[in-house]
């Protein structure tokens, strides 16, 4: 069986030289274990945190080791009572053929209910990280106007439809102009600004935002970040949910440039983690699964074939490759 391991840590942007692919026997599942075959394996942005060397709420990954990913796969063999051979889990795995986890630590996913890889996506963590951070900590009133930015990412394209369901106008940014129609016109934004292509964002945002902005869902920090800060509304809150432009950075950027914001505004900005609503998965998961079911919440998902081909797809997020969830298809059923 095959997986990848960390071969060396990136300074700056990683390439695939930091990753290495090796053949391993398949491991065999121990007392209360499970073998589970990779069917889906997620890449996610935070994953960069963890080829480097510092402590952060993930910890980093050893070298020459093999990597986590959230997985759905498929039961091989199970020493666990809640799982038989053939059932569908998700869990904490490896970016690998075969993984074991502890029956504890994977969740069953009812291949009924939806295609089994939105357990990685709309139906996962990023799902989850949208709905908490858009409910619990942006918490927009009906009428409000919202900015997302990453919005046709897997967290920020759920962020956004999620503000527009408690009734407010929301306005999206992203890297192409593809993604921006595809915001504007499957996914219900009230408007989107491509920040590759304009010149001016303070302007882009003035004119998109012409009432000013009062929540602010950020994904990726940076130039993007400065221009929404400067249309804020008083009271504004922002809700700091990744900083994607930065995780490459090789030195520390110039702290937030629009501090002088806050004082003008009194306006509110929050950090959080989706790790905190641990206790309260189960719950958003069913909001999301009736939004989905009543139409309300649409999804993509932007999938490479091959194990082999996992960091492709884990780069490209830095290069805005992916529409929705990016996944790389290991397996089949
Ligand atoms: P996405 O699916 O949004 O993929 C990353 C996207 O970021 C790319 O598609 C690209 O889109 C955009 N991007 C890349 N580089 C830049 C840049 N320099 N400036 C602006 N945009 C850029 O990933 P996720 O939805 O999984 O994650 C989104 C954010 O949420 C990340 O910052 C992540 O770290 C964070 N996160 C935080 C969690 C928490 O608990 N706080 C949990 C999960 C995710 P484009 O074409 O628009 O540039």
């Amino acid at each position: 069986t095959r997986q990848w391991r960390l071969a060396s840590r990136p300074t700056g942007e990683p390439t695939e030289e930091n990753f290495e692919l090796v053949t391993v026997d398949r491991p065999e599942p121990g007392p209360g274990e499970v073998l589970v075959r990779t069917l889906y394996l997620s890449v996610d942005p935070y994953m960069r945190g963890r080829m480097r060397d510092a402590e952060s709420y993930a910890e980093p990954w050893g070298l020459d080791e093999p990597m986590q990913a959230g997985v759905v796969g498929e039961v091989v063999e199970s020493n666990h009572d809640g799982f038989e051979p053939g059932d569908v889990a998700t869990g904490n795995l490896l970016w690998a053929d075969h993984a074991v986890a502890h029956g504890e630590e994977l969740r069953q996913v009812d291949p009924d209910l939806a295609p089994v890889s939105t357990a990685l996506g709309v139906l996962g963590m990023p799902g989850i990280t949208a709905y908490f951070g858009m409910t619990d900590v942006a918490d927009p009133d009906p009428g409000d106007t919202v900015v997302v930015s990453g919005a046709a990412g897997a967290v920020g394209s759920v962020a956004g439809q999620v503000a527009s369901m408690a009734g407010a106008r929301v306005v999206g940014v992203a890297g192409s102009d593809e993604k921006c129609d595809w915001l504007t016109e499957d996914l219900g934004f009230d408007a989107a600004v491509n920040y590759k292509t304009t010149d001016d964002l303070e302007a882009a945002f003035a004119e998109t935002c012409p009432d000013g902005v009062d929540r602010y869902f950020d994904n990726v920090g940076g130039p993007v970040t400065d221009a929404v800060w400067g249309q804020l509304n008083r009271d504004a809150r922002v809700a700091v949910c990744g900083q994607i432009s930065q995780y490459n950075a090789t030195e520390q950027p110039t702290g937030p440039r629009k501090l002088a914001q806050l004082i003008q505004t009194r306006a509110t900005v929050r950090g959080f983690l989706v790790g905190d609503y641990q206790d309260r998965w189960g719950h958003a998961l069913e909001r999301l699964g009736g939004f989905i079911q009543a139409g309300d919440l649409r999804y993509e998902e932007s999938v490479v074939e091959g194990l082999e081909n996992a960091p492709d797809a884990f780069l490209g997020l830095f290069e805005g490759e992916n529409i929705g969830k990016q996944l790389v298809q290991v397996g089949e059923r």
